[in-house]
């Protein structure tokens, strides 16, 4: 089977194209309640970015902290119940901020016209209804989260997404300027994750000429921000990356990641360790796997003065890292495409425990 997937319906890419969001929503404000809900980081409450939003009568918006945790189920069904409750149907979600508002976007988006929790919904094509108009503007580059087919939600059981082509933003802006205030930790692990998806998508058995043309890209995106002459975060780096977080993200949509995500999920599901870095605290250890890779990425956090930890299984518990095991074990289309339709015989629960042992 070939993969068909539906991409963002419209997308403005350039620096201060944040100012056409006011324009781009009036066509749309007709529709439901005729309010629209924005989702905005709370990194922003009180900035100058919240006072240029286009707010108008009846809108509500809602600054989230992001930092505590990844987006939930529990999270996405108590914001779509108030808003639903207290205002009605939007007309449209905006999301700005980083992955994790992205997600947010793209849930809430769905849950407003798909009855019951959204842990229902965690998974393939699970999703009845299309959702509302949606409207995603990254502030931090890297995840992919804005040009993906995913909402990713940790629930009670499950850190999944809500996928189906319902989930794909209908609109993104890309505006390098908002993510200026990017501090420099945050840049490097969250272009991490591009760097990781790259090599994950490459890496495996489903990588192909599609997949490989946008990966083979945005490493060469990555390769320049980050150990290039000009490295650093400035306003061409920063333009680059936020092409190479979608290029990046579409990769890896065409091919799948691999053993470092699946590890991943496991560090962020039972020890809430956020993605980004939770990824490049994984890949590190990595060298049997995508030994290239590995040493270039650990290049490119010497060259930034980012120090990762090690020893941090010496404070874990034999039931954590049994459980993190688990998880990862437990999603078998990143094995099979890393390793191959044979993984099982290669890989065992022991196997994936030795991994966060060396961590
Ligand atoms: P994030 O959204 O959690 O943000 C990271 C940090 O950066 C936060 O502290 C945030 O406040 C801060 N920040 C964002 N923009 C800023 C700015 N302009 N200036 C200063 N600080 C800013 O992190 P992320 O790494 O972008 O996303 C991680 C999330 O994305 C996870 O929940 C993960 O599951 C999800 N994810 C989703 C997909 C997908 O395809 N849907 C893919 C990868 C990751
Ligand atoms: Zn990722």
């Amino acid at each position: 089977m070939h993969k068909n997937f539906k991409n963002i319906g419209k997308v403005v890419f350039g620096r201060g194209s944040f100012s056409m969001l006011e324009s781009i929503l009036e066509e749309r404000r007709n529709e439901n309640n005729r309010f629209f809900l924005y989702v905005v980081d709370d990194f922003f409450n009180g900035k100058d970015l919240a006072t240029r939003l286009p707010v108008k009568n009846g809108d509500v918006v809602r600054f989230i902290d992001v930092d505590p945790h990844e987006p939930t189920t529990e999270q996405i069904d108590e914001l779509r119940d108030t808003v639903l409750k207290e205002h009605g149907l939007p007309a449209g979600v905006i999301g700005i901020g980083g992955g994790s508002i992205m997600d947010i976007a793209k849930a809430v988006s769905l849950m407003f016209t798909n009855e019951g929790s959204s842990t229902l919904y965690q998974g393939l094509n699970l999703v009845k209804k299309p959702g509302i108009y949606h409207l995603g503007i990254p502030t931090i580059s890297g995840t992919g989260a804005e040009v993906s087919m995913t909402a990713v939600l940790t629930g009670p059981e499950k850190k999944l997404g809500l996928k189906c082509d319902w989930t794909v933003f209908d609109q993104v802006i890309l505006d390098a300027e908002l993510t200026v205030t990017v501090p420099v930790d945050k840049w490097l692990y969250t272009g991490m994750d591009t760097y990781i998806h790259c090599i994950e998508s490459e890496q495996g058995t489903l990588n192909n000429a599609y997949s490989h043309a946008y990966a083979e890209q945005a490493l060469k995106l990555c390769r320049e921000i980050y150990l290039g002459e000009n490295a650093g975060q400035n306003p061409e780096n920063d333009d680059k990356l936020m092409v190479a977080s979608m290029m990046g993200g579409l990769s890896l949509t065409y091919s799948e990641v691999g053993v470092c995500h699946a590890l991943s999920y496991g560090l962020s599901k039972i020890l809430g360790e956020k993605h980004c870095y939770a990824n490049c605290l994984a890949f590190q250890h990595l060298e049997d796997y995508y030994g290239e890779g590995v040493r270039e990425l650990k290049q490119m956090l010497t060259r930034h003065n980012v120090t990762l930890p090690t020893g941090l299984a010496k404070t874990w518990t034999d039931e954590q890292i049994t459980a993190m095991a688990h998880v990862a074990y437990n999603l078998p289309h990143m094995w099979n495409h890393a390793i191959g339709p044979d993984w099982k015989e290669k890989v065992t629960i022991k196997t994936i425990e030795d991994l966060y042992r060396r961590m």
